[in-house]
């Protein structure tokens, strides 16, 4: 790939010569005919690496014709490559194990190596790191290695559809080593398709010389004929995350109508915020003078809470979830940005709807804890705040959350 170097670059230079200089066929001392230069960036800066090429001297040699080059080119970058191993690794760790974007790796080089490179370069050499790791994780030997010690195999496969419309990625992965052997995509789900891939799993067993224990999948179609085929022995097993899914699948359906339900009989949250708002309106029109004189006849009765935050550390303790981080603040924000009213009461009615508001709209939890069950167990808690308030006013003690 021909890079255009930045006008008035200065690279350092690194000169080389090969190591052995005697001919290979006649063992006389070669001479050097020519030099090959090949500009590269290093994490160091811009570099010329001078590379001198020999060969041998006498005519009638049968090496004749044959120019040899200095082998250490090869561990600063490969030929007609413009960056540098490093380089290459800086960008390979970082996009692959940061997650780090195209966009903001050229950024970065710019700015901390002062490195100028397209995007469009970024991604091409991304590529041949990628094909290098992939070349590195299926080695043989090394996955030979790797599971040496390993009696028997755990298989399973899997489709997966990175992006919606693309065309499905099936992984086939060993689970006691947790290693992703290889992927594949494939145009159908059809059983011909699959059974390639299964048979390449077997191919893979076959070169490791280990027994493969069990199968697991989702169990569909195409993979329970196709492993049947291919791995008539060991037992092909029901995955438990998919299992898990499926067995939940009713009470979740349950889950969600329970959710409705409770959504439907807790409401008329903005009322009350409004009702609030309205009073603090009324309290700085009809009061202008900072003393706080008696509150008005329509206002509720005040709750006894030392601090306008109790109600936020009673509501989320313990719960996990409760409310998003600031909906408490923001709420309280909004408030206190209007005029500064002192209002401990209207406070904690407006930190109890915001907090109510965030389990109403909180959806997470899986199968093992619905989220319509923690919905119920928060709106529980919030309930006996409130009792614990009213009680406490009642006997006229100081609540305690
Ligand atoms: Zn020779």
């Amino acid at each position: 790939m021909a890079y255009r170097w930045p006008a008035g670059t200065v690279c350092k230079r690194i000169e080389l010569d090969v190591e052995e200089r005697s001919c290979p066929v006649c063992d006389r001392d070669m001479h050097v005919c020519d030099h090959r230069y090949h500009h590269l960036w290093t994490l160091a800066g811009p570099t010329q690496v001078v590379n001198r090429l020999v060969r041998c001297p006498d005519p009638t040699c049968d090496s004749r014709g044959q120019t040899f080059s200095p082998a250490a080119e090869l561990s600063i970058s490969m030929p007609r490559w413009c960056m540098g191993w490093d380089v290459l690794c800086w960008l390979g760790h970082r996009r692959f194990a940061r997650h780090w974007s195209v966009p903001q790796l050229r950024a970065e080089l710019q700015d901390t190596y002062a490195i100028r490179l397209s995007d469009d370069a970024i991604a091409s050499y991304l590529d041949r790191y990628q094909t290098m790791l992939a070349a590195r994780q299926q080695e043989p030997e090394r996955l030979a290695d790797d599971y040496r010690d390993m009696a028997s195999l755990v298989l399973t496969i899997d489709g997966l559809q990175p992006e919606k419309g693309h065309e499905t990625l099936y992984v086939v992965r060993e689970l006691r080593r947790k290693r992703v052997w290889f992927a594949e995509p494939l145009l159908s789900s059809a059983t011909p398709e699959v059974q390639r891939v299964i048979a390449l799993a077997r191919q893979w067993a076959e070169r490791l010389d280990k027994p493969v224990g069990v199968w697991m999948s989702d169990k569909q179609d195409a993979f329970g004929q196709a492993i049947g085929t291919e791995f008539p022995t060991p037992p092909h097993r029901y995955c438990h995350t998919h299992f898990l899914r499926d067995v939940a699948k009713p009470v979740l359906e349950l889950d969600s109508q329970t959710k409705v339900k409770m959504r439907r009989k807790v409401r008329g949250l903005r009322t009350i915020e409004r009702r609030v708002l309205e009073d603090r309106r009324h309290i700085v029109a009809f009061e202008p003078a900072p003393a706080p004189g008696p509150p008005p006849a329509d206002e509720p009765p005040r709750v006894d809470i030392p601090e306008a935050a109790a109600p936020e550390a009673c509501v989320r303790r313990d719960l996990g979830v409760g409310p998003p981080p600031n909906a408490l603040d923001t709420t309280a924000g909004a408030v206190t940005a209007a005029p500064a009213v002192k209002d401990e009461a209207g406070e904690v009615v407006l930190g109890y709807c915001a907090a109510v508001r965030g389990m109403l709209n909180d959806d997470q939890g899986g199968p093992l804890h619905p989220p319509g069950v923690r919905m119920s167990e928060a709106l529980q808690e919030v309930r006996e705040s409130l009792e614990r308030n009213l009680q406490a006013q009642k006997g006229g003690v100081q609540s305690r959350c």
